[in-house]
């Protein structure tokens, strides 16, 4: 029989439908795609190994029950399967796959749980396809903006309804997906950090209090396009002289800003778009795209205004003329404080060196916390690298926050 290590070894790689996990190109499983699909077989036949019962909901979230009885509450766990294009094999598949496992070693311990304990894959978390994240757990929560979904197109051409009706999801079923209150008593999710703090405090496991989630700015400076070789050098209305500044004020002051302050704020001018972009014409629109993040959303809102400020002064400064669009502007998540306490202490409990700290990326949880308490642990990750093939975390963390799971679901089923 294989140990936990083994066993949790073998579904890793069952899950990422490979042999081992060595693949230098990565993994491609988008959501709502044939590969995504057999991840989702793999778990069924996993679950069913384990002796849960399956099912897919009506967005193509997956889930597998171990039923105790229909009234009594539940308690879900989980992740999602897919990737980014030439993604890692952690990235989501590390919560299924601790869920499972800490199902695998309750059962083993022949525990009786009294309340229901559910495993859920949701579908088609990552972005990648569509440019819109966490469909499925969206869906259920309630958060789904099913007008502005429908005409969205991958790289080739294909709506998200042809990808989703492909799949065997039917678009009605979409919009009536939420689930009700009653059917969740609280939901938790193990994810890889996808950052460095755990590795560089040599912490085993985080526990999240808040996910940082973006306001992202669109910058539009208008100058006027000349002849680079016959325009003075001071007869112009560079659009890119006026606005490149902005590049280095916001990583400077942001880097201020934390210094005083420590609201976690990461700032980022995330893409440039030059026109005409001819080595012979004077720029005469420019446009950034500058993304922002926190937990503190006064801090974000302050950034955003100093910005504003930067912008107008470098209008008069230059004779061109910016804008500043707000085009997401995302309110922070906060994770149930009780639930946050329970694996705190469960970590501490079990020997584990375990921090609290906030999330600089989305996951599922931030949907589930709008309807249900929820909660979020992070095991560690090489480097803090991920969304690539190098995307890496020893088996040793897997079964770590296995058990800090397993011990989880042992206090909060037994009553
Ligand atoms: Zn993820």
């Amino acid at each position: 029989m294989l140990n936990l290590q083994e066993w949790i070894e073998q579904k890793l790689c069952e899950l990422n439908l490979v042999e081992r996990m060595e693949d230098p190109h990565g993994y491609n499983r988008l959501g709502y795609t044939e590969e995504e699909r057999k991840s989702h077989q793999q778990f069924i036949r996993i679950a069913k190994e384990l002796g849960l019962n399956t099912y897919q909901d009506r967005v193509g979230n997956q889930w597998a029950i171990w039923n105790v009885h229909k009234t009594a509450p539940t308690i879900a766990l989980g992740s999602h399967l897919d990737t980014v294009y030439n993604g890692g094999g952690y990235d989501g598949v590390a919560g299924v796959l601790s869920a499972l496992a800490a199902v695998k070693i309750l059962k083993d311990n022949q525990f009786t749980p009294k309340k229901n304990i559910a495993v859920v894959c949701f579908i088609s978390e990552e972005s990648a396809r569509f440019g819109v994240s966490t469909i499925g757990s969206k869906a259920i929560s309630g958060e789904l903006m099913i007008e502005e979904l429908e005409g969205v197109r991958d790289r080739d051409g294909i709506t998200v309804k042809e990808a989703v009706e492909q799949m065997g999801v039917k678009w009605e079923d979409l919009t009536d997906a939420t689930l009700p209150l009653s059917r969740l008593e609280q939901f938790v999710e193990l994810h890889i950090e996808q950052g460095r703090k755990l590795q560089d405090c040599h912490a085993d496991l985080g526990v999240v209090t808040g996910i940082a989630r973006p306001t992202r700015l669109l910058v539009t400076a208008s100058g006027i396009a000349n002849h680079t070789g016959t325009t003075s050098m001071n007869n112009r209305n560079d659009a890119l002289v006026a606005i490149a500044p902005l590049v280095q004020y916001v990583s400077e002051l942001t880097k201020h800003i934390n210094k005083q302050e420590d609201p976690h704020l990461v700032a980022t001018v995330s893409t440039v778009d030059v026109k005409p972009n001819s080595m012979t014409s004077i720029p005469s629109k420019v446009e950034f795209g500058i993304d922002i993040r926190s937990v503190d959303d006064t801090a974000k809102q302050s950034l955003v205004t100093k910005i504003k400020q930067f912008c107008k002064e470098a209008e008069k400064k230059h004779q061109v003329k910016i804008e500043v669009e707000t085009l997401v502007e995302n309110k922070s998540v906060f994770l149930d404080d009780t639930i946050k306490s329970k694996l705190l202490e469960t970590g501490h409990q079990l020997g584990f060196k375990t921090e609290l700290m906030v999330s600089g990326a989305g996951h599922d949880v931030m949907n589930m916390a709008t309807r249900w308490p929820s909660g979020l642990l992070f095991i560690p990750c090489r480097d803090g690298i991920s969304h690539q093939p190098k995307e890496y975390t020893e088996i040793s963390n897997l079964v770590n926050g296995t058990k800090v799971l397993t011990e989880y679901l042992q206090i909060e089923a037994k009553q």
